[in-house]
């Protein structure tokens, strides 16, 4: 088995593959594994249990966050005794990942991007390129892990992830922050929101996303903490990514399977995708382990892959992404409106508080929130129109 992207979710299918059995060979693009990447790392502790994440890749815990409405209201977000999310260093996590994986016999291939993936009667054939020097890898199934904006897809008739917004974060330091803060405003954000993590005394990680200007909007906030007091300078090399709000059209053909960014399998809330890739790569790996047992590796046969992640997350992602169009179209006045209803009406109690709220799953609390009469005559009275 030949798996393409050697980030979490990748490797996570080559564990899951490797401890089935199966010979699995990643082929990355990167030079060295281990290298920097553009990511908050805050996972819920549902991925932490689930998926045996270990202490050691562990930052700090989340317990609590503050969201600020455009005008500045204040809403607290307090998990109830037991801890919501953690913030992971992201170097570390890959590489434990990666360690996990090996410990399983999974080879890793480094410097060598895959340019291109031929279907067979009974193989596929993987394209890379070494130093200038072709490199092909013969397997009886591929799985895709190579992240946001995968050229493979669209040359195997996949097509193209439906949306997708830019993330931009750099690290800076604090001034007495130790709780995660949220920025809301059309101003901070459009369409999106701002984070400052902290991920230790007085380093935090200072992120927005939008799908304009993100550079701008960033150096914007970053002057706005400075001026605040809350971080120690405006300066720091922010880092850029690209994430994808819907899922790719079609995620498995003929011998393989597309998982993690690479599919689109991310919170269209708020854009975290590690839970979700690996959720789906433990899918993928059962449905390949199935058919690979009943030699056919067919793509009606790889379907019950589609079948069975949409039936985890199909729902939350459809709910998810209404919410986000919607958001987006709110103006900032809009916006701290719902604050204030959220506040006046104890929703924030409600909601944020209630011990069922959930970091990963949104759909039940954005369904529990529309259904407030409150907000669904609040919305009514914005009358925003929604295709
Ligand atoms: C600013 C920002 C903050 C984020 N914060 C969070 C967060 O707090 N929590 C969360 O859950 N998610 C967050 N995300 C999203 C998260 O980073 C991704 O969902 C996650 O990394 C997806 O993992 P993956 O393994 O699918 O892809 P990736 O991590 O992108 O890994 C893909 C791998 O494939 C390799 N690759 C690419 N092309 C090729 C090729 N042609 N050949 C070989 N190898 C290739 C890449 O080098 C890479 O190693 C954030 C994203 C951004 C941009």
């Amino acid at each position: 088995m030949v798996v393409i992207g050697g980030g979490p979710v990748g490797s996570y299918a080559a564990y899951k593959l490797a401890e089935m059995g199966y010979e699995v060979t990643v082929v990355e693009q990167k030079e060295r594994l281990g290298g920097p990447v553009c990511c908050t790392g805050i996972i819920s502790q549902e991925c932490v249990s689930s998926f045996a994440i270990d202490d050691s890749v562990i930052l700090r815990r989340v317990n609590s966050a503050r969201l600020f409405s455009p005008s500045g209201r204040l809403l607290i977000w307090l998990c109830q005794g037991k801890t919501q999310a953690c913030v992971v260093d992201r170097v570390t996590f890959d590489m434990a990942m990666v360690s996990r994986a090996q410990g399983k016999g999974v080879e890793y291939v480094l410097n060598s991007p895959v340019k291109g993936i031929e279907v067979g009667d009974n193989r596929v054939r993987v394209e890379a390129v070494r130093q200038g020097e072709g490199l092909n890898f013969e397997a009886r199934a591929v799985v895709i892990a190579n992240g946001f904006g995968s050229r493979l897809n669209e040359g195997l008739g996949l097509g193209k992830v439906g949306d997708f917004v830019v993330g931009v974060q750099a690290e800076v330091e604090t001034m007495g922050v130790d709780e995660v803060e949220v920025y809301f405003g059309q101003e901070i954000a459009p369409g999106f929101f701002a984070w400052l993590v902290p991920t230790s005394p007085q380093r935090a990680l200072l992120g927005l996303l939008t799908r304009r200007n993100p550079g701008l909007y960033l150096r914007k906030l970053m002057s706005s903490l400075l001026a605040q007091g809350k971080i120690a300078s405006a300066e720091a090399e922010p880092c850029y990514r690209g994430i994808p709000l819907k899922p790719l059209p079609r995620t498995y053909g003929n011998r393989l399977v597309v998982v993690g960014d690479a599919a689109g399998q991310v919170k269209p809330t708020t854009g975290g995708g590690i839970y979700y890739g690996l959720l789906c790569a433990d899918i993928a790996a059962n449905n390949l382990h199935w058919a690979l047992q009943s030699n056919d590796l067919s793509a009606r046969s790889l379907a019950n892959y589609e079948r069975g992640w949409k039936r985890k997350l199909g729902q939350e992602l459809r709910i998810g992404y209404w919410a986000r169009r919607f958001y987006e179209r709110l103006n900032d006045r809009q916006i701290d409106r719902i604050f204030d209803i959220m506040k006046s009406k104890g929703i924030d109690e409600a909601l944020l508080k209630a011990d069922d709220f959930s970091f990963d799953w949104h759909g039940k609390a954005l369904l529990k929130l529309l259904g407030h009469r409150a907000v669904s005559k609040a919305i009514e009275a914005i009358k925003i129109p929604f295709r």
